[in-house]
């Protein structure tokens, strides 16, 4: 039987470790929350006092944390000194390029044997606790049958995307475009609109021409448009805006890095800015709709 560390048990990581567990896995896991470790021993895991406890003896250590320095910080002082030798060590957080990077490099350094792995999510916190994520994956070619096995019983599907931090490069590149392609599917519907075009008729043209893309078919951030949606609940639930703001502030920072230049991935992340300060940071991301219908956010 598999032993699996998992650091990090929140909106995500709590389903997800559950999903371990009825898998047959023994779980060993941590969270700096005393309340989230709670919920993980509920589920069946084993509620260790650190990190640095958690990994003691474990085949692979899960960690989904919130952002590329909690992630250098807990390999650097307790996964790297403490995790057993040949141990996968699987980040499953979204966090920048430049960190899965340095966090692999410092594994491989560890003299150890140690096998990293960048493997993101798309999916939210449905996905995590149905264990129907989907798994972009940037570790050794060699490793990657590992990896997949590891992550199976929380995914619907893993893709090996390339050598360290190419997971997170698919992950950010993937959101960016979809922040944008919803940002101009909302535009769309606005000016139709204005232009007193019923948006069930605008729809039933738009998915059938060159127009048509997922935020549009499969999200549409029109309420009663389309396929059920968090537009149809008022923009509760689904992908939060501050998230989506997460991911292109990343995109930001990785284009700088590599001095590439995406000047709609710029332009999306000051309007969803702006949408987090009026206050809508908590909604779905699709509520840009509601400002754009508003003509409170200027092109
Ligand atoms: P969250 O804030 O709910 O959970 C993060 C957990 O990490 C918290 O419980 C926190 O206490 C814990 N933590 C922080 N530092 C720690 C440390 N040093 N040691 C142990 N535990 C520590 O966040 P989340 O929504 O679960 O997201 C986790 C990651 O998944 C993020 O990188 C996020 O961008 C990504 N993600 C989230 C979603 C989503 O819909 N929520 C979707 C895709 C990807």
């Amino acid at each position: 039987m598999q032993t699996i560390a998992f650091i990090g048990l929140g909106n995500m990581g709590g389903g997800m470790a559950a999903n371990q567990v009825k898998a047959g896995r023994t779980v060993r896991a941590f969270d700096l929350s005393a309340d989230a470790l709670i919920r993980a021993k509920d589920a069946g895991c084993t509620a260790c006092g650190s990190a640095a406890e958690a990994v003691q003896g474990a085949d692979a250590v899960i960690t989904m944390l919130p952002a590329g320095k909690h992630v250098r910080s807990v390999y650097a002082s307790d996964i790297l000194p403490n995790a057993k030798v040949g141990a996968l060590l699987v980040d499953c957080s979204t966090i920048d390029v430049e960190s899965a990077r340095a966090v692999a490099t410092l594994a491989q350094e560890a003299g150890k044997g140690f096998r990293p792995a960048d493997a993101p999510v798309s999916g939210g916190t449905a996905a995590a606790d149905a264990g129907t994520l989907a798994f972009m994956v940037g570790c050794a070619e060699a490793d990657f049958a590992d990896v997949e096995s590891v992550l199976e019983p929380m995914s619907r599907v893993t893709i090996h995307a390339g050598t360290s931090g190419a997971g997170q490069a698919a992950k950010i590149c993937n959101n960016m475009l979809l922040g944008i392609s919803m940002i101009g599917t909302c535009e769309a519907f606005a000016l139709a609109e204005r232009l007193g075009l019923d948006a069930p008729k605008f729809y039933d043209i738009s998915s059938q021409s060159s127009g048509q893309n997922w935020s549009m078919t499969s999200y549409c951030p029109v309420e009663g448009v389309g396929p059920e949606s968090p537009a149809d609940r008022n923009f509760d639930g689904g992908f939060a805006t501050d998230m989506m703001l997460k991911d292109l502030r990343l995109a930001k920072e990785a284009a700088i890095s590599s001095g590439g230049v995406t000047p709609l991935g710029g332009q999306a992340e000051a309007l969803y800015a702006a949408l987090s300060e009026a206050g809508l940071g908590g909604k779905d991301f699709s509520a840009i709709m509601e400002m754009l219908k508003r003509g409170t956010v200027k092109p």
